[in-house]
This record gives structure tokens, C-alpha cells and sequence, in this order.
């Protein structure tokens, strides 16, 4: 009996993301007195068998497929299925990326499976008889909570989980299996890929995010919230508001459909603090919301709120940093 992560690297290396995967499935599997089997694609993932027991995996199997394309799930999908079906893991794990969003539901219908996407957190009951899986429904307002026995298959949302603070082992077993799958040709192909160009910090990785909302009134003032983030090593962010207005990229939305963001310390700058906008943003360390209205939900969320104009506020904050830089 074994918990399986399908480990998808990030340019050829071990990311953030697996290793997420890889730590949640390490404290579900030591409480079910279970081994981490990790699949990774042949390739670069023969390469890193050390990090991914490291990062939790007892046993390692590389995938072969001659064929193989990595942002082509299409393309090894019958390979990884077919590897899948002769284990037959109580749970198998996906990173919630876009490769791990489309294999997921297919390698689950493959095996029978059930399928939850989109996990905040993921544990043993008391009894440990059953896999304990929070998602969020209804547009996030309310997370449910499913139980599974077994034949599971898993997303995890991105900075929902943690990696594993220590080094598990740097040794794991590994295996090559050379999949020889079936059926016919592929019902999909990658054409093209776009590539997010970002310069500065990384938003789901900043440790320190301002994020702009409808009440900015404009994309200017987000010049005003870059500098603040400047000064303080961090990156920008909007609300879906401000990115539907076009004020920013649709690659900084932050929320349910946008970026998850797990920061130490995240402004929130004229958000009204929607429950929407709020799942991208509850694992943050310290949340301060800046609103002129006292009503503004997102003081329900916020450590610390300041009721005032931005405007007024948020350049004085900027100058109190510089001259404490300063000193
Ligand atoms: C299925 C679904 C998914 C969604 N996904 C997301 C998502 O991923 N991310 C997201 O953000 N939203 C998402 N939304 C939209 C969400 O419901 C809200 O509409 C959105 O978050 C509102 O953005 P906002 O807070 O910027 O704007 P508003 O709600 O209009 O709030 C603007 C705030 O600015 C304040 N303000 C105005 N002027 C000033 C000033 N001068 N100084 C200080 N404060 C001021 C106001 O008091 C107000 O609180 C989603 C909605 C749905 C239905």
C-alpha cells in the first residue's frame, strides 16, 4: 500500500511544487504507515531521484516513454496510467498546475478512481482509516471537507502545502519502468507554449506582496504600490477588479482564479477583501488591509487594518521607510 506523487519538474529541476507535494504526502503516508512512491518522467527526472527522496519519496520510478513531451501530458498519460495501475496507491497526488489539472482527472478515470481538485489540506482521521481532503465550493466561500478511504486521486493547490522542513533520505529506491502503453494516438498535441515573462520578485514566491484593488482608481497610482513593494523587497499584485480593468497583467490576479500567495507580511491597498480574493491570500504570515471604509470586509481578515485614504496613507508610509533605511 503506498501514497503515489506524480513529481512534475519545473525547467528540468525539482520546484517548489513538488516538493509540496511531496512533503504533504510524506505526513499522510507516516500516519498510514505507508511508503512516498514519486513517478517522474525520464529525462531530467532520472537526474534528480536524490532531491525527490530528499524531499520525501521513498521508492522512485522513472518513467520511459520515448515520446515524451513534459508540458504534453497527452503524451505520456497511457505510460503513467498503465504505471499507476500495476501499483494501485491508496492516493495519488498531482501539484494543481496546469500539466497536474489535466492528468489528473484522466489518470483517475483510467484507474477508477475518485477525484478531488483543488486541495487546501489534506490529513489522517483520528481513526486512521480515512484520507481527510479541504477543498473550497461555492466560489470559496464555505471549504468542504471529503473523506476518502482509498483509490483517490488528488490536486493540490499551489502553496497550500509545505515542504519538509529536513531532508527525508537521499538515497530512495529507484526503478526504471519502460512503459509500453496502449491505445491510440494522442487526442491532443501542444502547438505552442507561452512562456509568463516576469521581472522582479515572483509573486507566489515574494515575502512580502501589495496588492492593488478596484479602489486604486486607476493603473497609475500602481506605480505608487511598486515602489512601496520596492523598498520593502516585494512584488505587485491586484485583485481581479483591477486586472479585469487592465490595470495589471492577468498573471498578477490574486485569489481562487488567480495566483495563491502564502507572503509574510501581504497589503491589501483599496481590496475590499471578497471571499474570492481572500483564497489567494489566507496562508499569508500578517495581512494589513488599507480601506477608507470601516465596513470594508477584508478588517474581518486583515491583523492589522488602517481605515484612510491610500493616497494619504500609502506615500507617508513610503517616505517613514526610506528615512528608517535611511538611518
Ligand atoms: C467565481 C469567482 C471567482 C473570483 N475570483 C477572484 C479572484 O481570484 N481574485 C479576486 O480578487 N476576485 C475574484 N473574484 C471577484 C470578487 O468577487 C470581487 O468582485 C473582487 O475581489 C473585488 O475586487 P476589489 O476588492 O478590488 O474591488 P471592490 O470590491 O470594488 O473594493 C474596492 C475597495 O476599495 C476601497 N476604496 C475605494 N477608494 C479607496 C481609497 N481612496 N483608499 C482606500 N480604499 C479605497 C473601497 O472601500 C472598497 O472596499 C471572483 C468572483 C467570482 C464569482
Amino acid at each position: 500500500m503506498a501514497v503515489l506523487v506524480f513529481a512534475e519538474l519545473e525547467n528540468g529541476k525539482v520546484g517548489r511544487n513538488a516538493l509540496e507535494v511531496l512533503g504533504g504526502a510524506r505526513s499522510v503516508a507516516d500516519k498510514l504507515k505507508m511508503e512516498v512512491l514519486c513517478c517522474v518522467l525520464d529525462g531530467d527526472g532520472g537526474q534528480r531521484t536524490g532531491e525527490l527522496g530528499q524531499a520525501g519519496a521513498d521508492r522512485v520510478i522513472v518513467v520511459k516513454v520515448a515520446t515524451a513531451n513534459p508540458s504534453d501530458p497527452e503524451s505520456y498519460l497511457a505510460a503513467l496510467a498503465e504505471t499507476c495501475t500495476g501499483i494501485r496507491p491508496v492516493l495519488i497526488m498531482f501539484a494543481g498546475t496546469p500539466v497536474g489539472r489535466q492528468l489528473a482527472p484522466r489518470v483517475a478515470h483510467r484507474l477508477s478512481y475518485g477525484i478531488v481538485t483543488d486541495c487546501l489540506s489534506i490529513r489522517v482521521a483520528d481513526d486512521g482509516r480515512e484520507i481527510l481532503l479541504t477543498r473550497p465550493i461555492y466560489g470559496g466561500k464555505v471549504h468542504a471537507v471529503f473523506a476518502a478511504r482509498e483509490g483517490q486521486v488528488i490536486t493540490v493547490r499551489p502553496r497550500a502545502l509545505r515542504p519538509l522542513e529536513h531532508p527525508y533520505r537521499a538515497d530512495p529506491q529507484v526503478d526504471y519502468v519502460e512503459a509500453t502503453p496502449r491505445g491510440g494516438q494522442p487526442r491532443t498535441r501542444v502547438v505552442e507554449v507561452h512562456k509568463e515573462t516576469e521581472s522582479g520578485v515572483k509573486l507566489e514566491e515574494a515575502k512580502v506582496v501589495v496588492a492593488g484593488g478596484r479602489g486604486i482608481g486607476g493603473p497609475e497610482p500602481f506605480a505608487m504600490l511598486e515602489e512601496l513593494a520596492g523598498l520593502l523587497g516585494g512584488a505587485v499584485g491586484g485583485s481581479r477588479a483591477a486586472v479585469d480593468a487592465g490595470w495589471l497583467p492577468a498573471t498578477r490576479q490574486i485569489g481562487l482564479t488567480g495566483k495563491i500567495v502564502s507572503p509574510d507580511l501581504y497589503v491589501a491597498v483599496a481590496i475590499s477583501g471578497s471571499s474570492q480574493h481572500m483564497a489567494g491570500v489566507a496562508n499569508s504570515r500578517v495581512i494589513v488591509g488599507i480601506n477608507i471604509d470601516p465596513e470594508a470586509p477584508i478588517f474581518h481578515s486583515a491583523h492589522l487594518g488602517v481605515v484612510e485614504d491610500y493616497r494619504e496613507f500609502v506615500p507617508v508610509l513610503i517616505e517613514k521607510i526610506k528615512s528608517a533605511k535611511a538611518c
